[in-house]
């Protein structure tokens, strides 16, 4: 029997991506439930889906923000069974904190963390009740690292200036590897996909709502750096590393095929590594320092290090297992 597969946020980017890999599958292995909180925006998905559409793929609405959502959308899928659940819905946030509100941060947890645990509460019992399931969610690496050269366990790091959105992938980590002790005893898995950045709307989109905020209350140092440093850097950072969504979905559809699924799954293997220094100094400081450093006095050695890793992007084969 095919695999009810409940991918969130399918509208766009890694989700529409990862909707149309696995409908299209060669050996009809799944049946996909591809969700999105605005089924106005179903067009470009339907469109890729072409024959699948009502075959191995459905669409549904699915805000994972809301219960009645959750519930709804459940109800509508045969014997409310779902074997894979994908938490990919995601909103990212740029910006110094002191002119970003709490009601804006509250709403990236919202999203990207009780978003992610309100979908398990829902799928949970009836995984456990038929002793099987997987659970993705796409997490983020955030930082700069390269685990297949620095040959050591990956370890998110912070970004500068995106400390929200950062602590909210921090804390689906620390949730799901949590969770993953207690399933096991279920056979239910759970994998966290790690992507460096990848180049979908998500970034447009927050450099245009950062285009248009003011930040109210942030001193002219802050916005400086932020603006005048951080932006460029970022922008050449995707640039030079951005991976494409369906490089990612291609590592997400290897994840949910494998029989014994991986606990972390980066996506990206030419990402290369600030992480070394975190690693090397567990408690931290080389790292922060290093970051530090890069960004605030020596901008010039940050570029030249974007460029490097452009250039090995072209010499390095991606391996994502
Ligand atoms: P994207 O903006 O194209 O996709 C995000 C999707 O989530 C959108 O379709 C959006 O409508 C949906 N969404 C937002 N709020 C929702 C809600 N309340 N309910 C349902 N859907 C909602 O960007 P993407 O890059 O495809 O992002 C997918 C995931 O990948 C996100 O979790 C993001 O954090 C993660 N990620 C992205 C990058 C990157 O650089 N793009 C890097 C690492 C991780």
């Amino acid at each position: 029997f095919p695999r009810t597969v409940l991918i969130s946020g399918c509208s766009s980017g890694i989700g529409l991506e990862l909707a149309m890999q696995l409908a299209h599958d060669s050996r009809q292995r799944y049946q996909v439930v591809a969700t999105m909180r605005d089924l106005g925006k179903k067009g470009t998905l339907e469109a890729a889906a072409g024959e699948a559409l009502g075959q191995t793929l459905t669409v549904a609405q699915l805000d994972v923000c809301s219960d009645e959502s959750v519930a709804q959308c459940l109800s509508c899928i045969r014997g409310g069974e779902v074997d894979v659940l994908v938490n990919n819905a995601g909103v990212g946030l740029m910006g110094p904190l002191e002119g970003l509100s709490l009601t804006t941060m509250q709403n990236v947890f919202d999203t990207n963390f009780f978003g992610a645990v309100r979908l398990v509460k829902a799928v949970l019992p009836g995984m456990k009740r038929r002793r099987q399931g997987h659970i993705v969610v796409v997490s983020s690496v955030m930082g700069l690292q390269d685990p297949q050269r620095v040959c050591l366990p990956p370890i998110l790091s912070g970004v500068v200036f995106n400390d929200v959105y950062a602590a909210s992938k921090f804390a689906l980590e620390g949730f799901f590897e949590s969770l993953a002790i207690q399933l096991l005893q279920f056979n239910i898995f759970i994998s966290l996909v790690e992507p460096g950045p990848v180049t979908t709307d998500f970034e447009g989109k927050l450099l245009e709502q950062v285009s248009m905020a003011e930040f109210p209350g942030t001193d002219p140092d802050t916005l400086h750096y932020f603006r005048d440093l951080y932006l460029p850097a970022s922008r050449k950072l995707f640039r030079s590393v951005g991976q494409s969504p369906q490089d990612v979905a291609q590592v997400i559809v290897k994840v949910i095929s494998s029989a014994r699924p991986p606990l972390r799954q980066q996506t990206n293997a030419r990402y290369y590594p600030l992480m070394a220094l975190k690693a090397a100094d567990p408690s931290g400081s080389l790292y922060v320092r290093n970051a530090h450093r890069l960004l605030f006095r020596w901008p010039r050695l940050l570029s030249l290090v974007l460029r490097c890793l452009a250039c090995s992007c072209l010499r390095t084969r991606v391996q994502p297992w």
